[in-house]
């Protein structure tokens, strides 16, 4: 199937039904192979806070939510975690945490120089949403190679009724712009299944996609969470993430695509389905076991309980028995030049 030459209507039509399913994930495992082989790359996760200003209806993390307690790692704890991940073969950190006032640019800075000094063959990955073009400036010159921020959706109208008014679409959009005008390898996505979503707005999220040309791909079922306004929705299923998925590595060939924990959170083998559908990364969680349950964004996330090293070795497992390998590399997009810069 040539998945760029199909119309919205045509692209609509196959994200409704499974008749295709088969197909695409057998051409999208034939053409990951054919950029990346069995490769599938690690990212150590770490949840740095899990206080935020936004108010995102879906999100457990939001402002409203009085029933957390709210956490915040200091740049001790965030090394010593990098320090746990490099001894276990992690070469990229990922930073990640709600948008909390609290880690300033300067602090911010502090923690990926020295990342990057203790740690000189590691790529840091950013996740800590919107910010000024001067900011994310200053994490760039500061070391941060990556930085990861989902539009969540590409619809105004979907987009208005996931977020409060404050927030906005366009926004969000401009934010990756500028980080990849500043050199950053960037990466986006959206929620499956969220609130209101319809195919044709997934093809939007495609389309939208297919202007910003990000390196990374991130997505996976929207899962409610029982502190949210969002509470009694449905969530989203495995079968259309893993289709999104497939029609995401065949329209995105070298892109570095995640299989999720929340598709692990749906699913038992939700993770290793992902793999065989196109997906080529995997981010075991490096937070320390203390604070993970408080980085709860939707009910029942997996892997909250497990020390670093066991949540490695359970991935390692799983994506031997999917059919791949996990490779311990920085795992640059393909084509990307990993020279120091
Ligand atoms: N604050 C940063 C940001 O906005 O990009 C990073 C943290 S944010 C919690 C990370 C991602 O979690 C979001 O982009 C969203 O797609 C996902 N997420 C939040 N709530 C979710 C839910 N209920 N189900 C599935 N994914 C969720």
């Amino acid at each position: 199937m040539d998945i760029n030459s199909l119309s919205d209507k045509e692209l609509c039509e196959i994200i409704n039904t499974d008749k295709y399913d088969c197909e695409l994930i057998a051409e999208a495992d034939a053409v990951r192979r054919r950029y990346y082989g069995t490769a599938v790359y690690l990212r150590g996760l770490i949840e740095i806070c899990n206080v935020c200003k936004n108010d995102c209806l879906y999100c457990g993390i939001r402002r409203s939510n009085g029933n957390l307690d709210r956490y915040r790692l200091s740049k001790e704890d965030i090394l010593s975690c990098c320090e746990q991940g490099h001894k276990l073969g992690f070469r990229t950190f990922v930073l990640q945490g709600g948008e909390d006032p609290y880690y300033t640019d300067e602090v911010i800075c502090g923690i990926v120089s020295e990342i990057k000094e203790r740690f000189p063959d590691c790529a840091v990955t950013l996740s800590l949403g919107e910010k000024g073009r001067e900011s994310y400036a200053a994490f760039r010159a500061a070391g941060a190679d990556r930085y990861l921020l989902r539009h969540e959706t590409a619809d105004d109208a979907h987009y208005s009724r996931l977020h409060p008014a404050v927030m906005s679409l366009a926004h969000r959009k401009s934010c990756l712009f500028t980080l990849k005008e500043l050199g950053y390898q960037v990466g986006s996505g959206f929620m499956v299944g969220s609130p209101y979503q319809t195919a044709d707005n997934l093809v939007e999220d495609l389309r939208f996609l297919q202007e910003l040309r990000p390196d990374m791909i991130g997505i996976g079922p929207f899962i409610p969470h029982k502190d949210t306004p969002f509470r009694d929705f449905p969530g989203g299923t495995l079968e259309l993430t893993l289709r999104m998925v497939a029609i995401l590595r065949l329209m995105f060939p070298t892109a570095l695509i995640p299989s999720t924990t929340a598709l692990g959170t749906i699913h038992p083998l939700g993770r290793e389905l992902g793999l065989k559908a196109g997906a080529n990364v995997v981010m075991p969680n490096l937070s320390p076991v203390r604070v993970r349950k408080l980085y709860e964004l939707y009910d029942n996330k997996i892997c909250t309980g497990e020390e670093a090293a066991e949540c490695k070795g359970c991935l390692e497992r799983r994506v031997q028995s999917a059919g791949y390998e996990i490779v311990s590399a920085r795992g640059d997009v393909y084509g990307f030049d990993s020279k120091p810069q």
